[in-house]
């Protein structure tokens, strides 16, 4: 961290000069800079430039951290914003719930890349989390195809993923590591396409990435192909310096990756929507990735947003993981309701052929679905001491043959599984008879007391 990088100070942040101190722990800043130098504090911005407070101006070429494609005080921007949050400025996704804007913006998202064809979007906050959500999603990916050891991830040296746990990990960045006990283990790195700074002499840009290529293929091979899950490869490397891959790179680099069934992860964080002069990177690339993680650009950085873009590939996989669509599908296929058609009658005439035990006031039901109530005297009126607990007794007695049920007070209910056999339809009635014999039994005792 080199004093040198230290912009010049503007205005100290003083309560002499309206501010009420410094009070913020600031990201990527080295102790000294904030203690040692006063902060730049940008002010407002103008489409490509930004002032700061002491009304200096600053063209700014990086767009913010690369993101604000837009530049500032974008008027339609602003517009569309005020009249969301005047609409509504918060709704979540949880339990397929959603808004209109998010699911626009998803369709949008997706008619926009062209590379491949890509199944849905998941939103995030940011492009960090966009990354972290990556593994989880390939994790989910490999258990549910019952892989549960194709777990680690493959990064490249000098690459920047973000600054979370996960992302950072996946960073090849020395920095966003040490002092951090990152990576995590599950993180493995690989050659910085940098060709002009790593080529062998005399080697072409094509042999460079042959040899780059034939690098990830041993180091799948050493770790075993049955455990590397994903690749996850910015288009052009971003913070690690602006790094153009070499010609046939990601050619090479995908037939690997295809060859041991490990997915391609796109992190076009920074060049999606355009930067590269192509809509995505993917396009300039010939990228068919199976997962792409954007943000920045995707609201010109007016708003912390960030997406995964998943195949269909993998969206079929997680979809089949429902098992909600999946218990559906099997009513379907089993015909259920005219099973329970076949079976029912003969349950429901079972239990109650019952009716008439002195300690039955009512059998009803139909289907699967029955109740029963005890009474004295066959009377809706004539409750059994509540202290005598005759539905328990019913249902312990049932119990201790074998059968669950449920009480409420002196009725109780039977609601069995779907899929019952008619066999299991006689054990229903059987076990009820016998429990509702040993019932009546102990009321008579209860009742000569
Ligand atoms: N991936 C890449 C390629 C990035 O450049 C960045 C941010 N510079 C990120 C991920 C992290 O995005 P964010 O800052 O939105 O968390």
């Amino acid at each position: 961290s080199a004093r040198h990088y230290s912009s010049e100070p503007s205005l100290q942040a003083t309560e002499e000069n309206g501010f009420k101190g410094h009070s913020m722990l600031a990201p990527f800043t080295a102790g000294w800079q904030s203690t040692d130098v006063h902060p730049l504090v940008i002010e407002r911005s103008e489409g490509s430039y930004v002032y700061d407070s002491n009304g200096k101006k600053y063209i700014d070429a990086l767009a913010g951290l690369w993101c604000t494609a837009l530049g500032g005080n974008e008027p339609r921007l602003v517009k569309a914003a005020t009249e969301q949050l005047n609409k509504l400025p918060f709704y979540h996704s949880f339990w397929n719930r959603t808004t209109k804007p998010s699911l626009d913006l998803a369709n949008d998202i997706l008619s926009m890349f062209t590379a491949r064809e890509m199944g849905k979007v998941f939103f995030t906050n940011s492009g960090s989390e966009a990354n972290d959500s990556q593994v989880k999603l390939v994790w989910y990916y490999n258990n549910a195809l019952g892989r549960p050891d194709k777990k680690k991830f493959i990064a490249r040296s000098k690459s920047y993923h973000g600054s979370t746990l996960i992302a950072a990990s996946l960073s090849g960045l020395p920095a966003l590591h040490q002092k951090f006990d990152l990576p995590a283990p599950f993180v493995l790195h690989t050659d910085c396409p940098h060709y002009w700074r790593f080529r062998l002499p005399d080697e072409t840009e094509e042999e460079f990435s042959t040899r780059l290529a034939n690098n990830l293929e041993n180091l799948v091979l050493k770790e075993g192909p049955e455990t590397i899950a994903a690749f996850i490869a910015e288009p052009v490397m971003g913070a690690g310096g602006v790094i153009l891959p070499p010609k046939t790179y990601f050619e090479k680099i995908q037939a690997v990756l295809k060859k041991y069934d490990i997915l391609l992860i796109a992190d076009e964080v920074i060049t999606a929507f355009g930067r590269l002069g192509t809509m995505f990177g993917c396009d300039m690339y010939n990228i068919k990735p199976d997962l792409v993680s954007i943000a920045k650009a995707l609201s010109s950085a007016y708003m912390p947003i960030g997406a995964i873009l998943v195949s269909p590939e993998i969206t079929d996989v997680i979809y089949s993981q429902s098992n909600k669509l999946e218990t559906l599908k099997i009513y379907k296929e089993r015909n259920i309701v005219e099973h329970v058609n076949k079976i029912a009658p003969r349950f429901q005439e079972g239990i109650k052929a019952f009716s008439g035990s002195p300690i039955v006031g009512e059998i009803r039901g139909l289907g699967l679905i029955l109740g029963t109530e005890f009474v004295d005297n066959k009377s809706p009126n004539d409750p059994f001491p509540a202290e005598w607990g005759v539905g328990s007794i019913f249902g312990a007695e049932c119990e201790k043959r074998g059968m669950l049920i449920r009480v409420a007070g002196d009725s109780i209910m039977l609601s069995p599984p779907l899929i019952m056999t008619p066999n299991e339809v006689e054990e229903i009635i059987s076990k009820f008879g016998d429990a509702l014999k040993a019932t009546e039994e102990r009321i008579v005792e209860l009742k000569s007391r």
